[in-house]
């Protein structure tokens, strides 16, 4: 049976720069696999999205205000976010790892971070886990709207590295980023798309529907391969 569509279009926040989940292209459009996967499961499930690409922390804000009717952002499924949060099944596996810049000698374990300032974007699961850990191994911590602007303040050195999910460094890698990742990732919990506890249990209950069949039918590998797949 289809599970009915109660609102004629959703709105759905994401972030603003999180490549290969969203991010916009040499035209200045939003692609992804998050922007790629929502599509192709609103058009299965017959069901109106549009996204809007506000950044982590103000996606947070605006589902959590009821201003957007979900989120899909890379957004790891973590027991403190399900306080807040109602998650769809994980769509994506990804650990939180340390970037430095590839020619810095003298970091190889967490405590070389004494005395060093670590950046993270604002609201995220590294930025938690990066905060927690802080008097532990002795850093300072540098918080960002947006990845452009830390992974730029990393290349000029006014941070000696920041966290970030792991597929997102090596995409950057991938794409000529001078980064390493040269400590143990942590881990973070699965991706999930998520709406406010408690509302939209149907855009819930439909995205696990179409998620349940990209992953039948391979259009689920389709896109996760076009955007991590060693294609041109
Ligand atoms: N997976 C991380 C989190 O949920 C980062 C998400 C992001 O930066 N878009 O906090």
């Amino acid at each position: 049976a289809t599970i009915k569509p109660v609102k004629s279009n959703y709105k759905i926040a994401s972030d603003s720069l999180f490549a290969p989940f969203e991010f916009q292209n040499s035209a200045k459009k939003y692609v992804g696999i998050d922007v790629d996967l929502l599509n192709a499961i609103a058009k299965n499930q017959k069901f109106n999205v549009t996204m809007d690409f506000v950044g982590f922390q103000t996606a947070v804000d605006q589902t959590q205000a009821g201003h957007a009717d979900g989120m899909i952002a890379g957004m790891s499924i973590t027991d403190e976010r399900k306080k807040v949060f109602d998650f769809s099944n994980p769509y994506f596996t990804a650990n939180a790892t340390i970037a430095v810049k590839s020619s810095t000698k003298d970091i190889k374990s967490y405590k070389d971070l004494k005395g060093k300032t670590v950046g993270v974007k604002n609201g995220t699961a590294s930025q938690a886990y990066i905060e927690k850990n802080k008097d532990k191994y002795g850093y300072k911590v540098k918080v960002f709207d947006a990845a452009d602007t830390m992974y730029e303040s990393l290349n000029t050195g006014s941070i000696n590295a920041f966290m970030d999910d792991e597929p997102v460094v090596k995409y950057a890698i991938l794409q000529g980023k001078k980064f390493a990742t040269p400590l143990k990732s942590v881990k973070i919990g699965e991706y999930g798309f998520a709406v406010k506890k408690g509302t939209n249990p149907e855009l819930i209950a439909m995205f696990n529907a179409g998620l349940a069949k990209l992953k039948a039918n391979g259009q689920y590998d389709s896109i996760v391969e076009k955007y991590m797949g060693d294609k041109e």
